[in-house]
């Protein structure tokens, strides 16, 4: 797992070349077609050389090798006309005429395009599915849940529109730390809502990682029995560097993982060194306060307990069937 700007640069690098082939195949073709044009460019290309001397020596025929180079060009022009092929047909070619494909503009900073990509990245990185991506806070649809009040005069829809908001708040604000438990049943939107959260925080430029509990706990079995030489144990590495350091973990399906005395505690120092670096957390399960306190140690479930805000789905609606 590289670095959104590494893979964007990379993605750069990779236009270049293939820009760069397509010149070099172009070349190929003429000069194989034109005899005439096979002198031009090896006169150009000597006269390239000349003028950089005379740049250098700060002679004085720069000039007369300029307009050489210029009556050269021409001459190219008339050649690829004769050939019925495009004036710029041996131009280099860039898909971004502001960097020309390098990603910094030439101050140096960064061009609109190589910010584009990074973003693209991020999205790529966060490992979030095409479906999580269409999980938004804009398409969330109440509906789903009843308006009918119970006893204490409340609905599901109201449980779920507290929720919601919450859930947006914490979304807007994902730089300030802060964590969330979803709980709920399977079927009752905890997937969806942990997905409106993180596709609020991606639009907002922040990094995510998104993990269900069961891969992540593979991720750090990996990392703790690393052959260092192998593709996998680096990919390992790299996962778990990004589960610690992304503006937001989102860990799915707490309770599904395979525990061991070694995973738990390395998924309490998960918890724990976000906790320490003020980095948000979100958690979305299935189980219940007695059995995160029966599942996990006691310090971490106070960690669980204690610093996250609780966001509950309600349960035995038949109309959230829908989800999930
Ligand atoms: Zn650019």
């Amino acid at each position: 797992m590289q670095s959104a700007q590494v893979l964007a640069l990379n993605e750069l690098n990779n236009k270049r070349e293939a820009h760069r082939t397509e010149l070099e195949r172009r070349r190929a073709e003429v000069r194989r077609r034109s005899a005439e044009y096979a002198g031009i460019e090896a006169d150009l290309q000597a006269a390239g050389n000349r003028l950089l001397r005379s740049v250098l020596n700060g002679s004085r025929d720069f000039e007369s090798i300029k307009e050489y180079i210029q009556g050269k060009q021409r001459d190219k022009i008339r050649v690829l006309k004769g050939l019925d092929l495009p004036e710029d047909y041996l131009d280099e070619k860039f898909d971004c005429g502001n960097c020309h494909d390098t990603g910094f503009d030439e101050n140096g900073l960064k061009c609109r395009c190589l910010k584009e990509l990074t973003a693209k990245y991020i999205v790529y990185n966060s490992n979030m599915t095409e479906l999580m991506k269409a999980q938004t806070f804009e398409n969330f649809d109440f509906s789903l849940f009843s308006p009918s009040t119970d006893s204490k005069g409340r609905s599901k829809l109201d449980i779920v529109r507290s929720g919601f908001d919450k859930a947006v708040r914490f979304a807007d604000s994902v730089e300030q730390g802060g964590n969330i438990l979803l709980r709920g049943s399977v079927g009752t939107g905890k997937t969806y809502l942990s997905s409106c959260i993180g596709n609020r925080v991606l639009e907002r430029g922040k990094t995510v990682y998104y993990q269900t509990a069961y891969k992540l706990c593979e991720i750090l079995e990996k990392v703790r029995f690393k052959d260092d030489d192998s593709e996998d144990a680096a990919q390992a590495v790299s996962e778990k560097k990004y589960a610690e350091n992304a503006d937001l973990l989102i860990i799915d399906d707490l309770g599904t993982e395979f525990l061991t005395q070694f995973t738990a505690a390395a998924l309490f120092d998960l918890f724990n060194t976000r906790l320490m670096k003020n980095k948000a957390t979100v958690i979305s399960t299935n189980l219940d306060f007695e059995a995160v306190n029966e599942r996990y140690s006691a310090r971490m479930t106070s960690r669980i307990l204690g610093e996250y805000a609780v966001i509950t789905m309600p349960d035995g609606d038949l109309r959230r069937k829908k989800f999930e």
